[in-house]
């Protein structure tokens, strides 16, 4: 509970929370620990949230979606943190793959890929990156060679999250001439044409119920119109697109940080140490109290960023201050509360050690923050007159 009122939520936004939190505490959170074990959760989770309507909320009403809009995107990702489950992957999906194609697909293509995906009977996975290209995208090998009304696509990628239960792969590849250029071609490419291999499931160290893995794509055959956008002019879009992609990770980082807070609260209040709650020794105190100002103070940034983007006008910098300074937050706060809870803190039974594991990886992906920072350095300069 923040101490500045949230006012950016309608009453149908504040509904949609309510069935969104009893959806993740029925359907979710029993089985997660499960999920952990097995690195992946199943297709029947997927299925169960589009029969709720929590897939692709932000989507216009007639693909299918509920039609709400990017404050109730926000609302669902809140919702996930704010349980810890970092398992099924439905923000990629529903906000990292379905916007590419409502914004640059044709209308077939929306009309061919979108309700599935809001029904939960495709998954989406974005897929950027390869062995030696991450935050470097210009260093993309994988290549997409037009022949005819096909292009023919070859090459690998890794980190791909959904990579294990994906049905659409939204692949960024080089057309033949475009190595070391910002040229990208962005093709959706179903999992299933002939060419196409998954890795194995990678091994992290963290979001563990997430499938992470590597896809491999050998002479596979994909019709043209199966492109977004124009042939090697990909890169201005993935541009575009990542300022929401980085929000979002800070709307994420803002809740677990606030889960982080309430459970350290819960638990300092029941633990004694020399026959004091921990809750009433000062250190404790204190640093909940630094925790809680910067959360509040993050939140109310996070919630300028989401009307902007509500609007589409989120500048590419405030979204990656928001990612860098949120993420920063929460690998700080959940650091200070997991030391809180002392010997327990690190027990895997404990949400607090869970959280700790999966928010390590916020600071690398969607841009590593040492990227954010370069975004950001450059508005420091420009327009400034020379010295
Ligand atoms: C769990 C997980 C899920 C992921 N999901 C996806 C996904 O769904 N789809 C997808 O395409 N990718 C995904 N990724 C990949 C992720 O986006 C990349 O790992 C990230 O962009 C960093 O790239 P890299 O790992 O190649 O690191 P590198 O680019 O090799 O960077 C290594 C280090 O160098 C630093 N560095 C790089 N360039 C600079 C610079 N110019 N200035 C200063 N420092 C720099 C980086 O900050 C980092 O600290 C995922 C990764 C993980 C771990």
């Amino acid at each position: 509970m923040t101490i500045l009122p949230r006012e950016i939520f309608s009453p149908e936004h504040v509904t949609l929370r309510d069935s969104a939190r009893k959806f993740f505490e029925r359907e979710v959170l029993p089985y997660h620990r499960e999920w952990e074990k097995a690195g992946v959760a199943p297709r029947s989770v997927w299925k169960r949230a589009g029969e709720a309507g929590l897939l692709c909320v932000a989507l216009p009403e007639e693909y299918g979606s509920a039609g709400f809009d990017r404050l109730a995107s926000a609302i669902l990702i809140e919702e996930q943190a704010r349980l810890g489950l970092s398992g099924p992957g439905f923000s990629t999906h529903s906000d990292i793959v379905a916007p590419y194609i409502l914004n640059y697909g044709t209308e077939e293509q929306k009309r061919r890929w979108l309700p599935a995906m809001v029904s939960g009977d495709k998954i989406g996975a974005i897929v950027l990156t390869e062995p030696s290209a991450g935050s470097d995208l210009r260093a993309i090998r994988t290549t997409a060679v037009r022949e005819g009304d096909e292009f023919v696509l070859n090459g690998q990628k890794t980190f791909i999250t959904n990579g294990q239960c994906a049905d659409l792969l939204l692949v960024a590849a080089k057309p033949a001439q475009g190595f070391g250029s910002k040229k990208l071609t962005l093709i959706v490419v179903e999992a299933d044409r002939r060419g196409v291999a998954r890795g194995k499931n990678l091994e992290k160290i963290g979001m563990k119920a997430q499938d992470t893995c590597e896809l491999f794509f050998e002479n596979v055959r994909v019709p043209v119109n199966n492109m977004l956008g124009e042939e090697g002019a990909g890169f201005p879009l993935l541009s575009k697109e990542l300022a929401w992609e980085r929000l979002q990770i800070a709307i994420g980082a803002v809740a677990t940080s606030t889960a982080a807070l309430e459970w350290t609260r819960d638990y300092t209040r029941d633990r004694k140490a020399f026959g004091t709650k921990i809750a009433d020794f000062q250190n404790t105190r204190f640093r909940l109290a630094e925790i809680k100002t910067e959360i509040e103070i993050a939140q109310a940034f996070v919630d300028r960023c989401l009307v902007e983007v509500n609007r589409s006008k989120l500048d590419v910098t405030a979204a990656a201050m928001a990612k860098y300074w949120c993420t920063e937050l929460m690998g700080r706060t959940l650091d200070q509360c997991l030391q809180l809870h002392g010997g327990y803190g690190y027990m895997w039974e404990y949400p607090i050690a869970r959280a700790y594991a999966d928010a390590r990886v916020h600071r690398i992906y969607g841009g590593s923050n040492e990227i954010m920072r370069e975004i950001i350095a450059r508005t420091i300069w420009s327009g400034a007159p020379e010295a």
